[in-house]
Protein backbone atom coordinates (compact mmCIF):
# COMPACT_ATOMS: atom_id res chain seq x y z
CA UNK A 1 0.00 0.00 0.00
CA UNK A 2 2.84 2.29 0.59
CA UNK A 3 3.95 2.66 -2.97
CA UNK A 4 2.24 5.94 -4.07
CA UNK A 5 2.18 9.30 -1.34
CA UNK A 6 -1.50 9.08 -0.38
CA UNK A 7 -0.40 5.09 0.67
CA UNK A 8 2.54 6.48 2.76
CA UNK A 9 -0.11 8.80 4.38
CA UNK A 10 -2.36 5.77 4.93
CA UNK A 11 0.29 4.07 6.61
CA UNK A 12 1.55 6.98 8.87
CA UNK A 13 5.15 7.28 7.02
CA UNK A 14 4.30 10.75 5.90
CA UNK A 15 2.32 13.27 7.90
CA UNK A 16 -1.44 14.61 6.60
CA UNK A 17 -4.05 17.20 8.03
CA UNK A 18 -7.09 14.43 8.20
CA UNK A 19 -10.20 15.80 8.85
CA UNK A 20 -12.37 12.54 8.90
CA UNK A 21 -11.31 8.47 9.12
CA UNK A 22 -13.88 5.74 8.75
CA UNK A 23 -12.86 1.95 7.97
CA UNK A 24 -13.16 2.46 4.39
CA UNK A 25 -11.57 5.74 3.66
CA UNK A 26 -9.70 9.04 5.17
CA UNK A 27 -10.32 12.62 4.13
CA UNK A 28 -7.27 15.06 4.04
CA UNK A 29 -6.60 18.70 3.10
CA UNK A 30 -4.55 19.02 -0.45
CA UNK A 31 -1.06 20.04 -0.05
CA UNK A 32 -1.40 22.56 -2.80
CA UNK A 33 -4.98 23.55 -2.46
CA UNK A 34 -6.40 24.77 -5.59
CA UNK A 35 -9.64 26.84 -4.15
CA UNK A 36 -10.02 28.29 -0.63
CA UNK A 37 -11.32 24.90 0.76
CA UNK A 38 -9.67 21.70 -1.47
CA UNK A 39 -10.14 18.20 0.39
CA UNK A 40 -9.46 15.01 -1.19
CA UNK A 41 -11.18 11.47 -0.24
CA UNK A 42 -9.05 8.34 -0.20
CA UNK A 43 -9.98 4.99 0.05
CA UNK A 44 -8.00 2.81 2.28
CA UNK A 45 -8.14 0.29 -0.81
CA UNK A 46 -5.74 1.24 -3.84
CA UNK A 47 -6.95 1.12 -6.56
CA UNK A 48 -4.56 2.70 -9.30
CA UNK A 49 -7.21 4.95 -11.56
CA UNK A 50 -11.09 5.34 -11.76
CA UNK A 51 -10.76 3.01 -15.15
CA UNK A 52 -9.86 0.17 -12.87
CA UNK A 53 -13.17 -0.13 -10.68
CA UNK A 54 -15.34 -2.83 -11.20
CA UNK A 55 -18.47 -3.57 -10.15
CA UNK A 56 -17.07 -4.83 -6.54
CA UNK A 57 -16.52 -1.28 -6.03
CA UNK A 58 -19.94 0.56 -6.25
CA UNK A 59 -20.44 0.54 -2.61
CA UNK A 60 -17.30 2.07 -2.19
CA UNK A 61 -17.82 4.56 -4.52
CA UNK A 62 -20.66 5.33 -3.28
CA UNK A 63 -19.31 5.91 0.38
CA UNK A 64 -16.89 7.98 -0.59
CA UNK A 65 -19.49 10.38 -2.56
CA UNK A 66 -21.65 10.15 0.95
CA UNK A 67 -18.35 10.97 2.77
CA UNK A 68 -17.78 13.81 0.43
CA UNK A 69 -20.69 15.63 1.11
CA UNK A 70 -20.30 15.57 4.68
CA UNK A 71 -17.21 16.84 4.99
CA UNK A 72 -18.70 19.46 2.68
CA UNK A 73 -21.21 20.45 4.97
CA UNK A 74 -19.04 20.24 7.91
CA UNK A 75 -16.42 22.63 5.78
CA UNK A 76 -19.61 24.97 5.28
CA UNK A 77 -19.38 24.70 1.39
CA UNK A 78 -23.29 23.18 1.47
CA UNK A 79 -25.29 26.09 1.52
CA UNK A 80 -23.36 27.91 -1.70
CA UNK A 81 -22.27 24.61 -3.27
CA UNK A 82 -19.16 23.25 -3.81
CA UNK A 83 -16.91 20.23 -7.27
CA UNK A 84 -16.44 17.38 -6.47
CA UNK A 85 -13.94 15.85 -9.17
CA UNK A 86 -12.45 12.19 -9.90
CA UNK A 87 -9.28 12.90 -12.27
CA UNK A 88 -8.86 9.75 -14.53
CA UNK A 89 -5.25 8.96 -16.12
CA UNK A 90 -2.76 11.41 -17.72
CA UNK A 91 -5.28 13.28 -19.59
CA UNK A 92 -7.51 13.53 -16.84
CA UNK A 93 -5.06 15.02 -15.33
CA UNK A 94 -4.72 12.51 -12.43
CA UNK A 95 -0.82 12.58 -10.53
CA UNK A 96 -1.16 9.97 -8.17
CA UNK A 97 -2.23 6.43 -8.83
CA UNK A 98 -4.59 5.64 -6.08
CA UNK A 99 -7.90 6.80 -6.54
CA UNK A 100 -9.36 9.67 -4.84
CA UNK A 101 -12.16 12.26 -5.11
CA UNK A 102 -11.45 16.13 -4.78
CA UNK A 103 -13.72 18.26 -2.32
CA UNK A 104 -13.22 22.09 -3.62
CA UNK A 105 -14.97 25.11 -2.48
CA UNK A 106 -15.11 28.62 -1.02
CA UNK A 107 -15.04 30.42 -4.46
CA UNK A 108 -17.41 30.12 -7.59
CA UNK A 109 -16.09 27.72 -9.99
CA UNK A 110 -15.89 27.68 -13.38
CA UNK A 111 -16.77 25.91 -16.56
CA UNK A 112 -15.51 24.52 -18.75
CA UNK A 113 -12.62 23.23 -16.93
CA UNK A 114 -8.94 23.48 -17.87
P1 LIG B 1 -4.48 14.28 -8.91
O1 LIG B 1 -3.77 15.25 -9.81
O2 LIG B 1 -5.95 14.16 -9.19
O3 LIG B 1 -3.78 12.95 -8.87
O4 LIG B 1 -4.43 14.91 -7.47
C1 LIG B 1 -3.41 14.64 -6.56
C2 LIG B 1 -3.52 15.68 -5.48
O5 LIG B 1 -2.76 15.25 -4.37
C3 LIG B 1 -3.00 17.06 -5.87
O6 LIG B 1 -4.05 18.01 -5.72
C4 LIG B 1 -1.85 17.29 -4.91
O7 LIG B 1 -1.74 18.64 -4.49
C5 LIG B 1 -2.22 16.37 -3.75
N1 LIG B 1 -1.11 15.94 -2.92
C6 LIG B 1 0.07 15.43 -3.34
N2 LIG B 1 0.85 15.12 -2.29
C7 LIG B 1 0.14 15.41 -1.17
C8 LIG B 1 0.38 15.32 0.23
N3 LIG B 1 1.54 14.84 0.71
N4 LIG B 1 -0.60 15.73 1.08
C9 LIG B 1 -1.77 16.22 0.61
N5 LIG B 1 -2.06 16.32 -0.70
C10 LIG B 1 -1.12 15.94 -1.59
Amino acid sequence: MAETVFGKILAGEIPAERVYEDAFCIVIRDIAPQAPTHLLVIPKEPIATVADLGDEHKELVGHMTVVASRVAEKEGLADDGYRLVWNCKDAGGQEVPHIHLHVLGGRQMKWPPG
